[in-house]
């Protein structure tokens, strides 16, 4: 494992801090997490009083930051980059949350995880139904796969997690203001259900 699990919540952060600094990313997962994000609509005007976004695909930032505060990740890990961020990710944030079944549990994602990968790839790219994009053999643009799709807590210490195909804005909320009051994510049962 990469790091010990976070030691403070936002509110410990130094005093002379301001705005909670949250990220969010997207590994191996469809975006729908994050357009369930911006789903919050009109909380997302009371959100940006409270926090400073630093790192997000809706956002322009190219490097994760140092010193952040709570970090959402979308998808599974499931090539080289996506472990690479994830370790990043784990390095630079006090709190990240498992956002998504992707992350949570490798869901779609994980769907080829009972191909191996020169298979996939065969069965994909060279005899696939569509076969199309044409080619798919690593040319070291593309970052290469994982021998199998993994939920991001076997790849790094998971401080939350929020089940959801995608989780739906409320549930999304009830995380995002317990974790910036400090507490842990709670959710009902009710919001716990995954799919
Ligand atoms: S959990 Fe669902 S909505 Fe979120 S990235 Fe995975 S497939 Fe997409």
């Amino acid at each position: 494992m990469e790091r010990q699990q976070a030691e403070k919540t936002p509110q410990e952060r130094p005093a002379q801090r301001g705005k909670v600094r949250l990220a969010t990313a997207w590994l191996g997962g469809c975006s729908g997490c994050h357009m369930s994000f911006l789903d919050l609509d009109e909380k997302l005007i009371e959100l940006a009083e409270q926090v400073e976004l630093v790192y997000s695909p809706i956002a322009d930032a190219k490097e994760f930051p140092a010193d952040v505060d709570v970090t959402l990740v979308e998808g599974a890990v499931a090539n080289v980059d996506h472990l690479l961020l994830a370790r990043e990710i784990r390095a630079n944030s006090r709190i990240v949350v498992s956002f998504g079944d992707c992350a949570v549990t490798g869901n779609v994602t994980s769907l080829r995880n009972r191909l191996a990968v020169d298979d996939l790839l065969t069965q994909v790219y060279r005899e696939g139904p569509g076969r199309a994009p044409t080619g798919g053999e690593p040319d070291g643009v593309m970052p290469a796969l994982l021998p199998k799709v993994l939920p991001l807590h076997q790849v790094i210490p998971v401080d939350a997690y929020v089940p959801g195909c995608p989780p739906d804005p409320d549930r999304i909320w009830a995380a995002v203001t317990a974790l910036l009051a400090g507490q842990p994510v709670e959710l009902p049962p009710e919001m716990r259900r995954f799919g």
